[in-house]
């Protein structure tokens, strides 16, 4: 919990988000990791050795503007407010897949990660800058992306924006969907679609994380829903060693 109440002290609005990316590579500090940079400010990260990896993503900006936030939590839910305690938006969208993300990088031996700045609409630029923008040959050896960025407890986006494909109905064992209470869905737009909207061949979804009433200042995160998406990636990506061997 303490993390993530850090994670959405760091207002990261799009352009914005030098903050957010020095703070989650100072809690990476004791991983041994290859962290490489673009133009645009996209993170890279590669942590051990492998000929195929599995891959995460999530997006280091929010809507948000800046304001002085501070953290509330109730029962299972955790919400932000300004100073006069009205209700502002915690940037859980997407600070809940940094969250996920940062546990993955230190508990599991291998896997790369894609994070990625201006995910979200400003103004009237489109949305998935940094995804637009970015070089794919950091996937050039990974077998799939997981991104985390879906509100809610129970989708995996499977197909995104504009129809398009991003894995088989099949991706994700039937058993592993129903014990965590996840289902395949059609949704929206997000990094990962941008990916393969640009011609990605590999599998990649949109799961639930856990934030409700995203862009709003009422948005706000069910904890235990954010664990179990944590648990349910890890289960997926055990899912994925075992078809390897
Ligand atoms: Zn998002």
């Amino acid at each position: 919990m303490e993390l993530l109440k850090q994670l959405y002290k760091i207002v990261s609005k799009s352009g914005m988000e030098d903050r957010i990316k020095s703070f989650v590579l100072d809690r990476l500090g004791d991983v041994p990791l290859t962290i490489a940079t673009d133009e645009i400010g996209n993170l890279f990260i590669t942590k051990g050795t492998a000929d195929e990896y599995p891959c995460v993503a999530a997006h280091l900006d929010e809507i948000h503007s800046p304001c002085e936030r501070e953290i509330v939590v109730e029962g299972d839910n955790v919400f932000a407010v300004d100073r006069l305690w009205n209700r502002v938006g915690c940037g859980a969208d997407d600070k809940n897949g940094l969250w996920v993300i940062l546990h993955l990088l230190h508990s599991e031996p291998v896997l790369k990660a894609a994070l990625f700045v201006q995910e979200e609409r400003s103004g009237d630029m489109a949305g998935c800058r940094g995804a637009r923008a970015c070089d794919l040959s950091f996937f050039n050896d990974v077998a799939y992306i997981l991104e985390c960025d879906r509100k809610g407890s129970s989708d995996v986006v499977s197909i995104g924006k504009g129809d398009t494909v991003l894995c088989p109905p099949d991706f994700i064992p039937e058993d592993i969907l129903h014990k965590y209470g996840y289902e395949m869905v059609r949704g929206g737009k997000t990094d990962v679609v941008e990916l393969k909207m640009r011609g990605l061949e590999i599998p990649v979804c949109n799961i639930s994380c856990g934030y409700y009433n995203a862009h709003k200042n009422s948005e706000y995160t069910r904890f235990s829903e954010l664990t179990r998406c944590l648990a349910f990636v890890k289960e997926v990506m055990r899912s994925k060693e075992d078809l390897g061997k």
